[in-house]
């Protein structure tokens, strides 16, 4: 038995393996498809040469020379689909040459199989049998070199535009691994064979070359630019987001590293688990809708994370429903900046709020003041006409004033406490805890404090005929009302009337504030709800007010409308759920 049988027939095996891995991992990808081909190739071409090693006789040796053929007839074309898919933004007239580069080979087959044209014979040498080449062989040969040639050079020309440094090193040895085979196998097996030189053939040898160096720089450099498809799966791994295929029934078929983070169970599969264990009271159902929604994540150790989910159904090709895409967001550090906003917002009202407060505690100081005096001096009297008889009248009469203006003072205190207090609790961030409450008492606390800009100018008529309760932030809606309060009462010209207007409409609580001011332009009224926009002047207006308004009663389940009319008037119609009973 001839031991050369033993190179191409181990060549061939490693051409195989490394074949069906480019072909497997690399999935549908052009590049793997062309290189997997090209090494399957190399793996028919060996196991015929070493069986043609092996023949007894020319005859059968010339057969199995010509049942080789198809592992090597292709190489040119593959070499050329291969270096095109490497280099996508290729040149347009290269990929017109494929039909003829196949088409080319092809033929080189047929001829092969039914002519003596391409192997004439064969004759025996020490390493098996050597072929006599017929009159297609050079043609053959150089059309092999000149497509694989061709596919290089553009390659070459791509690679100093293209992509990414590991990208640009990745097609290099792709290169190196293409020019191996053309190099070593055409000199051994075609150049040399063609001037009737006879050698130890390596161009099988040269194919697993080919396919260990592919491998080699697929290890090195990932699969990205083999299989750009793969990029796929590495973006789905790297997204710090939460990503999602969820069965109709409810259960994670397949999930990224980041919602296992998300959850804090970094690492875990979470395959089969169940959505509403993590995200309880989400709306799994499937229908045409993409749907966004905030709600908050369970994560291990009972902890919650506030979270946007979107939910996109997933359909096959026939429209069935193969289940949801669900794509989870921490809100984390938004909820922080709307925290940071609000507080801003309230911080600036307060501001606004400042003079007006001076002047309305001004008041009750004014008559505490004059109050404490006038006790002062009429004490001051009574010790001069004690203990005579007109005296003891003085005291009486003295004691009884003081008793009044003791009492008007005391309320003057209060006042001012409550005036105070109010002001302190509106400024102060909240817990964002909700609780069920009277509107009547919201209305009423954002009058007093919008007092002072509404005493002065504003005649406030209230029409209410609702008794119902609302779940609500308390201070957050007091701050809607008095935001609106305060705009109405800027927007009086000199003097006008403010209606707040309560109702029940449906499961809804409406309240209205409602002015005969200067109304918004028809321009104005489509911006007024955006941060910023503000048509006061500097250090009046902020331009906060009415968005995080919006924003407030947003999260409160309801909305706020308005209508206007330049020069009648103004109304901001606050609707909110009603609280269940
Ligand atoms: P700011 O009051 O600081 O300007 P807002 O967001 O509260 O900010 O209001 C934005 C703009 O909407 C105001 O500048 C004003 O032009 C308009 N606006 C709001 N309420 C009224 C109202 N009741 N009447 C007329 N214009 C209003």
């Amino acid at each position: 038995m001839n031991p050369w049988f033993v190179l191409p027939l181990a060549s061939g095996l490693v051409c195989l393996g490394f074949g069906v891995l480019l072909l497997v991992r690399g999935g549908s990808a052009a590049t793997s498809r062309s290189g997997g081909f090209l090494l399957l190739g190399g793996a028919w071409w060996g196991l015929f040469e070493a069986l043609w090693t092996l023949a007894p006789d020319a005859g059968t040796a010339l057969l199995l020379l010509r049942l080789s053929t198809p592992g090597w007839v292709f190489i040119g074309p593959l070499c050329l689909e291969l270096l095109l898919a490497e280099t996508p933004r290729g040149p347009e007239q290269l990929r017109r040459l494929r039909p003829l580069a196949w088409g080319t080979a092809a033929t080189a087959l047929a001829c092969a199989w039914t002519t003596d044209w391409v192997h004439v014979g064969v004759e025996p040498v020490p390493w098996g049998w050597a072929w006599r080449v017929g009159p297609l062989y050079a043609p053959w040969y150089v059309f092999t070199v000149v497509t694989a040639t061709t596919g290089i050079l553009a390659a070459l020309r791509r690679l100093r535009v293209t992509a990414s440094p590991a990208e640009q090193r990745q097609r290099r040895w792709f290169l190196v691994a293409v020019s191996v085979p053309l190099i070593l196998a055409s000199a051994s097996d075609a150049l040399l064979p063609l001037f009737g030189v006879h050698v130890p053939r390596v161009g099988v040898a040269s194919f697993a070359i080919l396919g260990a160096v592919i491998t080699a720089s697929i290890r090195r450099f990932g699969w990205s630019v083999v299989a750009p498809g793969s990029l796929v799966g590495v973006i789905f791994d790297a997204m710090p987001e939460g990503v999602a295929l969820v069965e109709p029934g409810g259960s994670i078929r397949v999930a990224n590293p980041g919602l296992a983070a998300l959850l804090s169970r970094p690492g875990a599969r979470l395959m089969g688990t169940r959505v509403a264990d993590f995200l309880p009271g989400l709306d799994l159902q499937v229908d045409s809708e993409i749907r966004e929604c905030e709600t908050e994540l369970l994560r291990a150790g009972d902890t919650r994370l506030p979270v946007s989910v979107s939910t996109t159904p997933l359909r096959d090709k026939r429209g069935s429903h193969l289940g949801l895409v669900l794509v989870i967001r921490d809100l984390t550090e938004v909820v922080a900046l709307r925290t940071r906003l609000l507080t801003s917002a309230r911080l600036a009202a307060v501001g606004e709020l400042a003079a007006g407060i001076a002047h309305e505690i001004n008041n009750p100081l004014a008559y505490i003041n004059a109050n404490l005096r006038a006790l002062r001096d009429q004490w001051l009297t009574v010790a001069g006409t004690w203990p005579s008889e007109s005296g003891k009248a003085k005291i009486l009469e003295v004691f009884e004033e003081g008793l009044d203006m003791l009492d008007e003072s005391l309320e003057g205190v209060e006042r001012t406490a409550a005036i105070v207090r109010d002001v302190r609790s509106f400024s102060h961030a909240g817990t964002g805890v909700r609780e069920r409450i009277d509107p009547e008492f919201l209305i009423e606390r954002a009058l007093r404090m919008a007092n002072p800009h509404l005493c002065s100018r504003a005649r406030v008529v209230r029409e209410s005929n609702v008794a119902v309760e609302i779940e609500c932030v308390r201070r957050e809606l007091e701050q809607v009302l008095l935001n609106l309060l305060i705009n109405a009462a800027q927007a009086l010209d000199g003097h006008g009337t403010i209606r707040v207007r309560m109702a029940r409409r449906g499961e809804e609580l409406e309240i209205a504030v409602a002015d005969d001011g200067c109304g918004i332009d028809p321009d104005a009224l489509d911006r007024i709800f955006d941060p910023f926009f503000t048509t006061k002047p500097v250090g009046e207006g902020t331009g906060l007010g009415l968005s995080i308004s919006h924003e407030i009663v947003r999260r409160h389940g309801g909305r706020l409308e308005v209508s206007s009319e330049r020069g009648r008037g103004s109304e901001f119609r606050l609707l909110l759920p009603v609280a269940a009973d």
